[in-house]
């Protein structure tokens, strides 16, 4: 009885941790009956290092995901609603550059990354709590949040 009408935590291909094309996971949520998908890659960080970005969407391909999800939004209007977002993680030192960057995209919403880099530090909400007010500076809603364990 526990059906999964709603979705908002997808990523893409974009952030090397996820499979397959934009349209695949949108037929896909549809065949499994899903009413509302949103789409939420890792936010894509001006000038961070290949190795912290290498698990996130580059800033090159920030235009191409709108472009590809707001065509699909337009496509699939009746069968699905999708939305675009991203999942946040707050970034001290690039956080202005992240919010210029952002700035002229149609962004429908945040999930809250909470980075915990080992399994003691998840019991620590500071992350989550500046990711937090990070997010209010978006004027966004807040869909989940999402805490994880980063492998190093
Ligand atoms: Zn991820
Ligand atoms: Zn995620």
């Amino acid at each position: 009885m526990s059906a999964f009408f709603h979705n908002f935590h997808t990523h893409t291909a974009r952030c090397n941790h996820a499979q397959g094309s934009d349209r695949e996971m949108v037929l896909g949520a549809i065949e499994a009956g899903v009413q509302v998908l949103g789409f939420s890659d890792h936010t894509p960080y001006p000038g961070i290092s290949p190795a912290a970005g290498r698990n996130r969407m580059p800033v090159s391909q920030t235009a191409e995901y709108f472009a590809s999800l707001t065509a699909l939004k337009e496509e699939f209007a009746g069968q699905i609603e999708l939305h675009i977002g991203f999942e946040a993680e707050y970034l001290a030192p690039l956080w202005k550059g992240l919010l210029d960057h952002l700035a002229d995209f149609p962004c429908d919403y945040l999930i809250l990354g909470a980075d915990a880099h080992s399994p003691a530090e998840m019991g620590d909400i500071a992350a989550m709590e500046r990711t937090r007010a990070w997010a209010a500076q978006f004027g966004l809603p807040i869909t989940d949040t999402i805490r994880y364990t980063m492998q190093k």
